[in-house]
């Protein structure tokens, strides 16, 4: 049985091949990152219509290179949810319209499952295990029980690490700085900051008082663009131009944002332990989302399972950013399960925002 996975869910078009044991047929993947690098962030709107030109290219593109017809498909699995809803639309409608002209069963895709699920392709994990998504758009801490049901110990209560790291470049003006040309601002900020002091500046620790596993990244935010904006009136230096310690800066952020995630981490996996949520043998941490492809957030997180007798399972960079084949790998798990299967006939919607898995409310001293 073979599946077409399709995702469209922020600023990547990508689409896969797979086979029912996991066998990747074939993937494309159009990123519309350098267009949002130069308009300093996502225009829904730019991100729609660049979608739309070139959803049918990258679908044909691994039904070609796969020798696959349409026919041939056991599903089409989809992301639905949760994204930006002028995104999501382009491949739900493009996949709507697939699905009636070939008969072929829907799957319905979220994306943030899908993102936790990556790693079992790349090895067989059982279930449970703690799962760790930092993202652009998203930060969750859940135990992964199934292939459809999550146990959410956290999340972000203002904004993505992402989107703090692309908020914090552009402040840094990262885009003009020659080392960091068409870098996203988490990868710019990583390679500044190997060159950098992380103790010429000093931020504060997030939510030192909170004993949950809850996440907190606008206040950091807040301190390093005053400590910038008093930096530049220190050194005479207009805004938009490059501060020369801007590498210090990135040090002293990646240091901030990863000692918090790390910390809230730790507390989640005494949290598990206590009751008795992993398995006793070798029970494992399952990093991903595009800020997993940080190296320092990896070494710190390293050290935390480390301490708690943990693996820590991190898949590739590539397979950690969107694309295609972690849909169509979360549509091979439903498809072998028969969970989550519909027909070409079903009504189906997208949803922009979509609750993660099952809140429950950690509290560890
Ligand atoms: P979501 O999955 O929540 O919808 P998204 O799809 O936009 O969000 P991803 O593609 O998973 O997010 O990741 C993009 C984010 O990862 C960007 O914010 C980018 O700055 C960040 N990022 C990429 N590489 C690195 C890195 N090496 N270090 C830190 N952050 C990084
Ligand atoms: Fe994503």
């Amino acid at each position: 049985r073979l599946v077409l996975g399709i995702e469209t869910s922020c600023d990547d078009t990508g689409a896969a091949v797979m086979d029912e044991t996991g066998l990747i047929l074939a993937e494309s993947l159009h990123s519309q990152k350098d267009v949002h690098l130069k308009t300093g962030g996502i225009i829904p709107m730019v991100a729609q219509r660049l979608h739309k030109e070139n959803i049918a290219r990258v679908v044909h593109e691994v039904l070609d290179k796969s020798g696959i017809g349409p026919r041939e498909l056991s599903a089409v699995a989809t992301t639905v949810k949760p994204g930006l809803a002028l995104s999501l639309g382009v491949g739900l409608e493009y996949s709507l319209n697939f699905i009636q002209q070939h008969k072929t069963p829907f799957i319905p895709i979220h994306h943030m499952e899908a993102h936790a699920l990556t790693v079992r392709l790349i090895q067989p994990l059982p279930f449970p295990f703690l799962v760790l998504l930092i993202s652009g758009g998203h930060c969750f801490l859940a135990v992964a029980r199934d292939i459809d049901d999550f146990l959410l110990l956290g999340q972000t209560l203002d904004e993505a690490p992402g989107d703090t790291l692309d908020k914090i470049a552009r402040r840094l003006c990262l885009a003009k700085h020659p080392k960091c040309a068409m870098l996203s601002g988490g990868q710019a900020i990583e390679l500044l900051a190997q060159e950098g002091d992380r103790l010429k500046f000093h931020f504060k620790s997030p939510m030192g008082q909170h004993y949950d596993c809850n996440f907190s990244f606008a206040g950091v935010r807040n301190q390093v663009a005053q400590s910038i904006n008093k930096t530049e009136e220190a050194e005479g230096i207009q805004q938009g131009e490059i501060l020369s310690c801007a590498n210090d800066i990135a040090a002293a952020i990646q240091h901030t944002i990863a000692s918090h995630i790390a910390k809230r981490t730790h507390r989640a996996i005494l949290f598990c332990k206590a009751k008795g949520l992993l398995p006793q043998s070798n029970p494992c941490l399952v990093v991903s989302g595009g800020v997993a492809s940080n190296t320092y957030f990896r070494k710190a997180l390293k050290i935390v399972t480390d301490a708690t007798n943990l693996s820590l399972l991190c898949p590739p960079p590539k397979l950690c950013t969107d694309n295609g084949v972690m849909i169509a790998w979360n549509g091979v798990e439903k498809l072998r399960e028969g969970r989550g299967i519909m027909s070409y006939n079903d009504e189906v919607r997208y949803e922009p925002k979509a609750p993660f898995g099952t809140d429950i409310s950690v509290q560890v001293k």
